[in-house]
């Protein structure tokens, strides 16, 4: 059983010293890529920059951009029986990257960068690589967390979404807790709050159960 994890942060050059980028510390998806290893699967972990360890026995390629990540995903995908796609991909990127560092003007009180819309590498997974297996999606919510993880879950054409709200004090990003709700086409489940270790064996249980049933 081979699983695909894109995980962490994606960042977006303005110019030779300065990034767009996010929160994420890449830390969900590390937990999912430890424990699928940790079962003896192979994984291929597609990862954003961040600041902690490759669980051991993973394929690890290590991108910045999000098209960066597009491109790994669109390599290692016909490898992969799962995909499960935790990376915080920045929606847009800069327009016109400045080869030279951006200075300081006079007179220049407001700078406008304008920024492009980035590929969505979940739901190109089915839709542009037509990608049999078993997708898995997350959702970050700040609101109306089953509305929006339903609409996802159609919209990216994927079996699974794992949802969490991320305004929730001390879980989320950068944290190493969480609270998870799985949706699916027939249900959802709740995941419950707990470590981003323990969540992801829970999550390559689930996954384990959706590969019978598939
Ligand atoms: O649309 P939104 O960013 O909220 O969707 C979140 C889900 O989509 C996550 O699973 C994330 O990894 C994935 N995603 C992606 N490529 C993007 C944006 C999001 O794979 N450009």
């Amino acid at each position: 059983m081979t699983f695909l994890i894109t995980a962490g942060p994606t960042r977006e050059p303005i110019d030779p010293v300065r990034y767009l980028s996010n929160r994420s510390s890449g830390k969900m998806g590390y937990a999912i890529a430890g424990a699928a290893s940790h079962k003896g699967c192979r994984v291929i972990l597609i990862s954003g920059p961040t600041q902690i360890e490759v669980p051991d026995g993973c394929d690890f390629i290590p991108v910045e951009t999000a098209s960066e990540m597009s491109d790994a995903v669109a390599h290692w995908l016909p490898r992969a029986d799962v995909a499960i796609m935790s990376a915080a991909v920045s929606d847009y990127r800069i327009k016109e990257y400045h080869e030279q560092k951006m200075k300081k003007e006079d007179g220049v009180d407001e700078l406008t960068l304008t920024l492009v819309k980035n590929p969505d590498i979940l739901a190109e997974a089915r839709s542009v690589h037509g990608f049999p297996g078993l997708l898995v999606g997350f959702a970050a919510e700040t609101e109306n967390i089953k509305e929006n993880a339903i609409k996802k879950l159609e919209r990216k054409g994927c079996d699974l979404i794992l949802a969490n709200d991320v305004s929730r004090p001390g879980e989320g990003f950068d944290s190493d807790l969480n609270t998870l709700l799985a949706f699916y086409a027939d249900g959802e489940k709740e995941l419950g709050s707990h470590t981003k270790e323990h969540l992801g064996e829970v999550i390559i249980e689930l996954c384990d159960e959706f590969l019978k049933k598939k």
